[in-house]
């Protein structure tokens, strides 16, 4: 059956890239999560065809039962090394790691707190899990605290507070110091989701725990390769209890089929990309400063985002709509999200910067926000 809100898919033709092909036509992409447009990058290219060479296209099995490669472990190696964490683990994906992990963490007598407008994956997560469910208001700290205080009398087992780290529809960071403060006086265990702060924040790109030198004090740093590294598959990283649970416990791990070798050996060479080539991290960031400055100067509303995830908030759903489809006939490819992905008077184009985009690619952009922006008398 046919329903107003079904989404219309357009065809990618070629690679997600800065500039590529939508529907036959050539855009400039504005709404990919391909942050340091590292989909294209040679060395991952290259460690994904000799990684087929050497071990094939599938890996066979699920993990624990034919399919451990040394390709998996190699990988958990580099990335708890990234993340200065002690283990980490890989999932198929990162809806995987949040629909798997977050259900075994807690039980009956045990209370999730989610920040209202968490990621649908960590909803459907909490949904799974037998224990008491709450959530505290957007960001804010002292609602937390008051939950947590009222959570203190009931003498709960074990207490698991559960936040996006950068929120993907209007790139605001959650206070992760405050909060990990506040569980540890708790007693309660912090789980981050950092889908859109792997690559983008801390030091090299190493994400929020990096961001606010947290390493350490987050239980769990849950994050994806399928956006700025470029790749695909779910991870955590914490400690090695952590992972030694996780393996044990998730089904999403137990009884799914290990990431092909390609994907895990481009994973590899995502994260010796990020550790030693710095210019992608600086240009999505110089990118995304020139971005959101002239935007702000044209009198869009564009949030308070802090992030390479910028919000050009136009109130209606249908003027969103109306904004993306004129933006694509300019050959600027930016999504729109309406009600109910967001509430009814804050439908948007969400935009996401991209490293390879060049100046002229973002004054191009530009032009045709501006262009578009006056003609709908959104400027
Ligand atoms: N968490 C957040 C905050 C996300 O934005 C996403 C991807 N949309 C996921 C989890 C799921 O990650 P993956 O694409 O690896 O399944």
């Amino acid at each position: 059956m046919k329903n107003e809100l079904d989404w219309k898919l357009r065809v990618l033709h070629g690679p997600s890239a800065p500039r590529c092909t939508i529907d036959g036509k050539e855009v400039i992409t504005l709404c990919s999560n391909n942050y340091l447009n590292l989909t294209n990058h040679p060395k991952l290219k290259e460690a994904a065809i000799r990684a087929i060479q050497t071990h094939g296209v599938g890996a066979g099995s699920a993990r624990a039962i034919a399919a451990n490669m040394d390709l998996h472990v190699e990988l958990e190696r580099r990335l708890a090394e990234f993340k200065h964490a002690e283990a980490s683990l890989t999932y198929p994906t990162g809806f995987a790691v949040n629909a798997g992990l977050i259900p075994q963490l807690v039980d009956e007598g045990d209370l999730v707190i989610s920040d209202e407008l968490n990621h649908g994956s960590i909803i459907d997560g909490v949904r799974l899990a037998r224990a008491e469910k709450t959530v505290y208001k957007h960001c804010d700290v002292d609602d937390l605290k008051r939950v947590l205080d009222e959570a203190e009398r009931e003498s709960y087992r074990r207490i698991l507070i559960v936040t996006d780290g950068v929120f993907s529809m209007d790139g605001d960071i959650a206070p992760v110091d405050q909060i990990v403060r506040l569980a540890q006086k708790h007693g309660a265990t912090t789980y981050i989701d950092d889908a859109h702060g792997d690559g983008v924040l801390g030091e090299k790109g190493r994400g929020i725990v990096s961001h606010f030198h947290l390493e350490g004090k987050v239980d769990v740093d849950m994050g994806t390769f399928s956006k700025a590294f470029g790749v695909f598959g779910g991870h955590i990283s914490g400690s090695r209890d952590l992972v030694n649970f996780a393996y044990n416990r998730s089904r999403t791990w137990l009884l799914s089929s290990s990431s092909p070798p390609p994907v895990v050996a481009a994973c590899i060479a995502a994260i010796d990309v990020l550790e030693t080539e710095a210019c992608h991290v600086d240009s999505l960031w110089k990118n995304t400063s020139y971005f959101k400055k002239r935007m702000g100067d044209l009198g869009f509303d564009i949030g308070k985002s802090e992030t390479p995830i910028t919000p050009i908030i136009v109130g209606e759903s249908s003027v969103a709509r109306k904004l993306g489809s004129n933006l694509l006939e300019e050959g600027v490819f930016a999504f729109p999200i309406v009600y109910p992905m967001v509430a009814k008077d804050k439908a948007r184009i969400r935009t996401i910067m991209n490293a390879g985009l060049t100046r002229d690619d973002l004054d191009l952009a530009l032009a045709a926000f501006e262009k578009i922006g006056r003609e709908m008398k959104i400027i």
